[in-house]
């Protein structure tokens, strides 16, 4: 039995599915191999109408549905992470943030451009003293006699950062008030004086995915860099995590699914002491565990999903969701590994190129113990 988001989408996936297998799955081998993203890939997913997906059409948009995003999301993921980061580039925390809370004219001047790919946004948050306990920021933002803003501060591990064309940076701006309303959001963009790259770190994943580390020595932007009242920044980007952690939840699950049908396929396959390794117990066992896990986990996600789309409020369920699939997709890519053996570990095989891009999970957009605290916090109150 196959669960489904829904039962007008599970007539979608075969499509998406056929899509992804034939046009991306290609180009997965060589953004592993050479760690860079082809413009074919952003040429393929804009044409698919998977860039942008969740902005609205008058600004580009594809104007999807949270249910419809996931579903994709799922689907790359059984291919490569770096689709699922083309679509959260495009549709993530900073052009939701700006939608959201932005002026017209900051919609008109990054939305479009960001929908369609043509513009690269960050999302700046983490400093090197300021990761989980984001609150703790350090970043400054005063305010110019005048008008505008002067920046000074460093963000690190910022997913694209190097590269993008604006980035959305958390800044204090109300040392007393600090995350109640002591922190604000800007729209910070390359080029302005006094923003520099000043380094580009990359991960035990793909090296197509890259993490900037951003300074900022003085940096004056205008008043019209201010996204949203001044002071809301911290709940801007708390508010924009909701479909972060969704978005990763799904992406794990796609992962999963591809690991656990490698798996079995490899099982069948393999031979050793001249029976398949799919008659032996021990196997089994994993394959069994594995698929436990991806159901339940799928389940839980796709109830949460139901319900955010009716516009309920989950809660810590979004929480929840992460934990569940991030550390689900970690004990099925470990599994995947064993039931491969060598094939699981040499460079160039795809379940060893899922084992490392799939450890950012429980990491990234909450650290699982992060999402520990926030469901404990929940079930205390
Ligand atoms: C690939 C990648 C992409 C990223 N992209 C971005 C981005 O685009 N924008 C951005 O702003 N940031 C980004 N980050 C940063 C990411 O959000 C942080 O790494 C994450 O929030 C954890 O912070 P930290 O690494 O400083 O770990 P720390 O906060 O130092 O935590 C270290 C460990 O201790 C645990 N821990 C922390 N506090 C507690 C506690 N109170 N109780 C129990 N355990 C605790 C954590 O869960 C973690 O396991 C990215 C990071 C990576 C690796």
């Amino acid at each position: 039995m196959r669960l489904e988001i829904t039962p007008e989408l599970a007539e979608l996936r075969p499509s998406v599915r056929r899509f992804v297998t034939e046009r991306l799955e290609p180009l997965a081998e060589e953004i592993d191999r050479t760690g860079r993203i082809p413009e074919e890939a952003w040429r393929l997913m804009r044409g698919q109408g998977w860039l942008g997906m969740l902005l609205p059409p008058e600004y580009g948009g594809g104007g999807t549905d949270l249910a419809t995003y996931c579903l994709v999301m799922e689907e790359v993921a059984r291919s490569h992470r770096v689709f699922t980061l083309l679509m959260d580039y495009t549709s993530g925390l900073t052009p939701v943030a700006i939608h959201r809370h932005g002026t017209e004219a900051q919609k008109r001047r990054w939305l479009r451009g960001l929908a369609d790919g043509t513009l690269r946004a960050a999302f700046g948050l983490t400093e090197p003293e300021a990761g989980s306990d984001s609150a703790a920021i350090r970043t400054r933002a005063e305010r110019v006699p005048g008008g505008g803003w002067r920046i000074n501060g460093r963000k690190h591990w910022i997913s694209g950062g190097h590269a993008a064309d604006v980035v959305m940076v958390m800044a204090v701006t109300d040392p007393a008030k600090r995350a109640r309303g002591g922190i604000s959001a800007f729209l910070v963009e390359r080029g302005t004086p006094g923003f520099e790259v000043t380094r580009v770190d990359t991960t035990i994943g793909s090296a197509a995915i890259e993490l900037g580390e951003l300074t900022f020595t003085d940096c004056v932007v205008p008043e019209e860099a201010l996204l949203g009242a001044e002071g809301a920044g911290f709940a801007i980007a708390m508010g924009s995590l909701l479909n972060g952690r969704l978005g990763v939840a799904h992406a794990c699950l796609g992962a999963a699914d591809r690991l656990l049908e490698m798996s079995v396929a490899h099982a069948k396959r393999r031979v050793t002491f001249g029976k398949p390794l799919a008659e032996r117990q021990a196997i089994q066992w994993m394959l069994a565990d594995s698929e436990t896990e991806l159901q339940t986990a799928r389940a839980f996600a796709y109830e949460t999903l139901r319900r955010v789309t009716a516009g309920e409020e989950v809660g810590s369920a979004a929480s929840i969701c992460k934990l569940a699939c991030s550390e689900m997709v970690g004990r099925v890519a470990d599994r995947a590994v064993q039931i491969h053996g060598g094939m699981g570990l040499v460079r160039g095989f795809p379940v060893e190129r899922f084992y490392r891009d799939i450890r950012h999970y429980r990491v990234g957009e909450g650290a699982s113990e992060v999402q520990r605290m926030l469901i404990a916090r929940d079930l205390l109150r």
